[in-house]
């Protein structure tokens, strides 16, 4: 059992800070297995990162990197956060969603898309004619901005590895990035979620598709034929790719 009190604070920094400078150390040995590279569109040439190819190659599991993130005090979030919602779903799904970050309802019970916009994200998953255990969910960011803010430019850069590394894990045939934030942040754009929407682009030369995020949708009911003519043209790939693993 771990000590308790000053002995057991102490013995966590240490651990958190070791941790911090193992995700340092690993983004500057090898920075190509984090970072993103390759075209813009998904075209004749669509060449996958080795580390997508092979995802256990490394030996990295997802529940170790989430073990990694529920110690995770790399940005402020960590000191408001109920839960780290890191993700769920099949650790070898063909298709990711991927969502800004966790509302009120996932930082509650440490699972993501869970509240309203969450059941709408299951609906429409099964549309699709999937269950939310065939695919995989998760966020930009794993623990809450305080009062569902907009995440902020630091916190995204001291997360998003943990995505990286989820996605390399997984190894996805398609991501589906769900509103503004999960696009630009995936893409390296700051072009918003209107033009990026509708067509694939390409993360690491896996085809990513931006749509509206389900909380938009409920604002906004009528855009739901959009996001309608993304999930078909994802589901048309995955077709396509005739893939067993989903
Ligand atoms: S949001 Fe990400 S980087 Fe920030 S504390 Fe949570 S897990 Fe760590």
């Amino acid at each position: 059992m771990a000590p308790e009190g000053p002995a057991g604070e102490e013995r966590e920094t240490l651990r958190t800070l070791l941790d911090s400078l193992r995700l340092r150390l690993a983004l500057s040995e090898r920075p190509e297995r984090y970072f993103r590279y390759g075209k813009d569109e998904v075209g004749g040439d669509t060449e996958r990162h080795p580390s997508f190819e092979t995802p256990k190659a490394e030996g990295e599991t997802l529940e170790e990197i989430a073990a990694e993130a529920a110690r995770c005090s790399l940005c402020p979030l960590h000191a408001t956060r109920t839960s780290v919602v890191f993700g769920e779903g099949n650790p070898r799904a063909r298709l990711v969603f991927v969502g800004e970050a966790p509302g009120a309802d996932e930082d509650r019970q440490g699972r993501p898309f869970v509240g309203r916009a969450g059941q709408l994200l299951t609906r429409i998953i099964e549309a699709m004619k999937l269950k939310r255990e065939d695919v995989y969910i998760c966020n930009i960011l794993k623990c809450r901005p305080p009062g569902n803010r907009d995440p902020r430019g630091e916190e995204i850069a001291a997360c998003e590895p943990y995505l990286m590394r989820q996605l390399a894990a997984i190894g996805p045939e398609v991501i589906c990035a769900l509103g503004t934030f999960a696009a630009r942040t995936l893409l390296k754009t700051e072009a918003p979620i209107t033009v990026l929407r509708g067509r694939f682009h390409s993360y690491q030369g896996v085809p990513l598709m931006p749509t509206y995020h389900p909380a938009y949708l409920l604002r906004n009911p009528e855009a739901k034929k959009q996001v309608w003519e993304d999930v078909r043209k994802i589901m048309e790939v995955l077709k396509d790719k005739k893939g067993v693993r989903m």
